[in-house]
């Protein structure tokens, strides 16, 4: 692959090339660019939203709504927040791997 990162202009060697599909066509990225892209940061935090949210309630519900407030909720609810972070993230970026 010749062509360069659409966002630093580096050029793209796979396995470090990633494709996303944008309104304006598939742009090709780097993978520091590709960590960073706007509309996948975008689409793992709404994920982030309603999984992160599904999650802590399934897991945590009974315990928030008691109004009984645990230390260890201080790292159990962000880090359940962060799970579908990176499945979202990791899915995205192993589907345009090129
Ligand atoms: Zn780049």
């Amino acid at each position: 692959m010749s062509a360069a990162c659409a966002g630093c202009g580096s050029p793209l060697r796979p396995p470090g090339a990633f494709v996303f599909r944008t309104p304006v066509g598939d742009v090709s990225k780097c993978t520091t660019c590709a960590l960073a892209h706007g509309r996948m940061i975008r689409r793992s935090l709404l994920t982030v939203l309603v999984v992160g949210t599904a999650l802590v309630l399934l897991n945590q519900g009974n315990v928030i709504l008691s109004g009984s407030w645990q230390p260890d909720l201080y790292w159990k609810v962000p880090l359940t927040y962060c799970v579908p972070f990176m499945v979202a993230t990791w899915g995205a970026l192993a589907n345009g791997r090129r």
